[in-house]
């Protein structure tokens, strides 16, 4: 973790005392506005002061927004049952996810979380806009789908077989990113009264494609408690399933980004009503909606249909 010697401003600047004090006092179970009880306080407080020790070359006074959209974040991380880790939650994807579940009046906490990032050599290419961007992907062909479906169904190793599964079926089944598998367990898998199959993850219900509805149920009866993905760690994961897909000859590489591009290119291409894409996607904007279009298959419609040969 940072100690004072090696905190630098952008310029150089050192750490000042006085603000490596009041990081090392705050409490913000103490102050007017309602944000942390003192119980959550003793849970989270570890997380937010070393997310905060980087920063230690402003003025006391400055770093104040930063302190409260920390604890923001850690507040809100803790009560959705997410690790407290900085990489994860700091990620542009997870702050987005973060930014859509605040009131409004709060949504500038985002821009301080970013510059908290970048202190942190969080670095992301979103991360100098202050604006989180979704990774766009070309989304895997029906082909490609079956071939790394069949390889996950094959797989000797059954915790591997099940956590290939998983990946498939909440990446290109129901468009989960990556950071919002974690803590997705078989409770989360349910229907709605439309009869639907139904995923929830911290954003919302994403409703599951009728192909990996079975993978799903097969995922969830495997594994009844914790993690459907299996018990590793965030990032570690998808990074060890990846490794596993490697090399395979006939078998795409494992990339949780192409997934979910296969997720939202599906529903555009079923002509989903884009109410239902936003919910079901996360996606918070035609924007970033707009980004999977050039991947997505155009609708055959043009004035001159070629002949048939
Ligand atoms: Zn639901």
């Amino acid at each position: 973790m940072n100690t004072q010697k090696n905190i630098e401003g952008p310029n150089g600047e050192k750490a000042k005392k006085e603000t490596l004090e009041l990081i090392n006092g705050y409490n913000p179970t103490k102050s007017k506005v309602d944000l942390v009880s003192p119980a959550e306080w003793s849970q989270i407080s570890t997380f937010v002061r070393n997310s905060l020790r980087p920063m230690a070359y402003m003025a006391p006074n400055t770093l104040r927004p930063f302190m409260t959209a920390a604890t923001r974040l850690a507040v809100w991380a803790h009560r959705q049952g997410l690790d407290l880790d900085l990489g994860y939650l700091f990620d542009p994807l997870m702050l987005e996810a973060f930014e859509v579940q605040q009131e409004a009046g709060v949504l500038n906490v985002v821009s301080y979380l970013t510059r908290l990032a970048e202190a942190n050599n969080l670095h992301t290419p979103a991360a100098s806009t202050g604006v989180p961007r979704p990774t766009y992907q070309r989304p895997y062909s029906t082909h490609e789908i079956q071939s790394l479906t069949a390889f996950a169904k094959a797989h000797s190793n059954l915790n591997r077989r099940i956590s290939l599964l998983a990946i498939l079926a909440l990446g290109a089944g129901a468009g989960v990113v990556r950071q919002r598998m974690r803590g997705v367990g078989a409770d989360a898998v349910h229907t709605h009264d439309d009869g639907s199959t139904y995923v929830r993850t911290i954003t919302g219900c994403s409703k599951v494609t009728d192909g990996f509805v079975g993978i799903l149920d097969e995922v969830c009866r495997a594994r009844p408690e914790g993690q459907l993905i299996g018990a590793a760690q965030g990032d570690d994961l998808t990074t060890y399933a990846t490794s596993w897909v490697k090399g395979r000859v006939g078998v795409p590489e494992l990339n949780v980004d192409r997934l979910r591009a296969t997720y939202i290119c599906g529903l555009i291409e079923a002509h989903a009503p884009l109410q239902n894409i936003f919910e079901w996607s996360g996606v918070s904007n035609l924007e970033s909606l707009d980004g999977y279009m050039p991947f997505c298959t155009k609708p055959s419609t043009s004035c001159t249909e070629s002949v048939a040969q």
